[in-house]
Parts: structure tokens; sequence; C-alpha cells
């Protein structure tokens, strides 16, 4: 199979028919062969049989329900689990990414070779405050990231199918897929500007506190991706430097008190000198944070996928050596 669609939708009744005739007309003109996977995320309104109804029409349609809303990640994350196709895109159910841009994005992954394409909304149709906040978030994502693109949370993206099968989109992390492709070990990530419409029917399901989760979001990726599996050495390291300067507090607090008595002057009692907090609090917040390290160490010992290492190629399985 070319190509699999994956959309997670959360009420999107009204736009679900067009969307789907929309696709159908673009694959068939260009004659791929293609699925496309709904993933239905908990929606309140007739969006399920909406689904159902298109299913029985079009074979290429199929769905998955969700019980409840678990969020745009777990849907995608889902969807991703069960795709056949050598592409795969995923776009917004809202009709605001177009299918016309599929054609271009599968050239882009088949014959330019990158691992994934994200589109990028250059011109976009939104309210003021979310264009300006996205910008601001874009910036700090790709200073962070080291990956050079404009929009990470566009909604229309492309990968190899290979991609979507290592990567694990799990919490709100849908607004970083590029950086977990990226640790994932698939670099090659490019960008194609996409067109972007004003939204047809329905409303954003995202609120205000996007913006707060976002931030979060990108602290906690960093952290994890960084140093999830050897939390001891950033733990250790902030407690190693507050342990020391604890430390020299101390020998500080000691040798000032000594100069004094063997000066024979008169010595400020040890508790009344400010060194005196700073040595007590340092030495406190640095066992702390070993205590802490060796927490996270041992839960990550359990973690599932500890031992995940993505392999491209091995020449030692030969069927010889596993009889
Ligand atoms: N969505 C979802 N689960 C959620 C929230 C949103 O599956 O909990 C879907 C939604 O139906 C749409 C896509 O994610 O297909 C993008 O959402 P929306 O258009 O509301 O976001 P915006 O375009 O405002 O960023
Ligand atoms: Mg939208």
């Amino acid at each position: 199979m070319d190509i699999s669609v994956v959309i997670p939708l959360l009420n999107e009744e009204e736009s679900l028919p067009e969307l789907e005739a929309w696709i159908h007309r673009v694959m068939n003109e260009h004659g791929f062969s293609y699925e496309i996977i709904m993933i239905d995320d908990g929606s309140t309104d007739g969006s399920w049989k909406v689904i159902e109804k298109l299913s029985a029409r079009n074979p290429a349609v199929r769905g998955v329900k969700f019980r409840r809303n678990y969020g745009k990640s777990a849907a995608l994350h889902t969807g991703f689990r069960r795709t056949q196709g050598d592409v795969v895109i995923t776009m917004d159910a809202d009709l605001q990414d177009s299918p016309e841009e599929i054609p271009e994005l599968y050239r882009m992954i088949m014959t330019d070779g990158y691992d994934l394409v994200s589109g990028w909304k250059k011109e976009r149709f939104d309210s003021f405050i979310k264009n300006r906040t996205s910008k601001f978030f874009n910036a700090v994502t790709r200073w962070v990231s080291k990956i050079p693109l404009h929009d990470f949370n566009c909604g229309l993206k492309a990968y190899k199918g290979s991609v979507v099968s290592t990567i694990e989109v799990y919490g709100e992390m849908h607004r970083y897929i590029p950086l977990l492709a990226k640790w994932a070990g698939f670099t090659n990530i490019g960008e194609k500007v996409v067109k972007h419409q004003a939204r047809k029917y329905g409303t954003t399901k995202f609120g205000l506190e996007r913006f707060v989760n976002g931030f979060l979001d990108l602290m906690s990726i960093v952290f994890v991706g960084k140093f999830r599996k050897r939390p001891m050495h950033f733990f250790g390291t902030a407690g190693i430097l507050m342990f020391a300067a604890g430390a020299l507090a101390t020998v500080y607090l000691g040798v000032n008190k000594a100069i004094h008595l063997y000066r024979n002057e008169e010595a400020q009692l040890i508790a009344e000198n400010p060194f005196f907090f700073l040595a007590l609090t340092c030495l406190i917040l640095g066992s702390q944070l070993f205590l802490a390290g060796f927490v996270a160490e041992l839960v990550a010992r359990n973690a599932p996928g500890r031992n995940k290492y993505i392999i491209e190629a091995d020449m030692t399985t030969t069927t010889e050596q596993e009889a």
C-alpha cells in the first residue's frame, strides 16, 4: 500500500464527509493505493456514526473509537500502530489542512528520501494571539532541538513507514514529534509550505491552556530526551554542586572561627553567621538531589522499553546462528 492517512478527531461530524471525499479524489487522480485511519478520540457528537457510514461506502476508510477523550497524542499513537502504507500522512479532521498536499509530500519521502516532512502553515488562518505565541514556541523549540523547522505543531505531516512504527507519541507530545523522530535516529527532516484554511465547521479543541501545557511539555521532553536513561547524571551533577557549595561554606565557618579563637578575638557565634544557613541549606539540598537521583535510577531501570535500541541492519542474526 502506498499511503496511510491517519486522522485524529474529536467532535468533527460536519467535516468528515467532505474530508473523506476530498482525500478519495486526490488519491484517485494520482493512482495511489491508500487507507484512511480515523481515530475518534471520544467524540460526543455523531462522528462515529459518520465514520461507520463512510467506511461502509469506502472500504479504504477504517475507524478506531476511544471510549473517552485521551488527547491528540494518544489518537496519533494508536493510529500509527495500525498503518500499512509505505508513507504515513497525518492531518487534522477540521479541513484546515488540504489533501492536495499529499502527492508532493509522498514524493518528498519516496524520492527525496526524507524520513519526515513537516507542513509549514506559512500563511495562517488562526487567531492573532495563537499566531504570535506559536512563533515564539517554534523559535524556542528550534533552538532547543537544533531542527530547522518553522512549524513543529503542524497537523499535516508525512512520515516514512518505519518512522511511525518506532516512535512513541505519549502524553501531549504530538507538538514535538520531529524531536521524537530525531532522537530515534531519523535525522533527515524536511519541511514543505502548505496551504492552510480557516476552520469551516465546529470550534478549536485546544483552549488557552495549550500555551502553558506546551511549555511544560517542552521542558519535560528536553529533560526526558537527555536524561531518561541516566537520571543520576542530572541529579548527581546538581547534587555535587550543591554539596560542594555547602562543604565550602562549612569549611569557611570552621576556619573563620578557629582564626578568631587563635587570635583571642571575640568570635561570632557560628549560628549567627549567614554562611551557617547557606551551608545548612546546601548540604540538605545536595543530599536530597542525590536521593532523587538514586530513586530515579531505580525507576529507570525498571521502565518499559529500557533497552529499546533501534537497529537498522544486523549481520549477526543469520538463520544458521538461530538454528
Ligand atoms: N483533536 C483530537 N483530540 C483532542 C483534541 C483535538 O483528536 O483531544 C483533533 C481535532 O479533532 C482536530 C485536530 O486534533 O482534528 C486538531 O485540533 P484543532 O483543530 O482543534 O486544533 P487547532 O487547529 O486549533 O490547533
Ligand atoms: Mg484546527
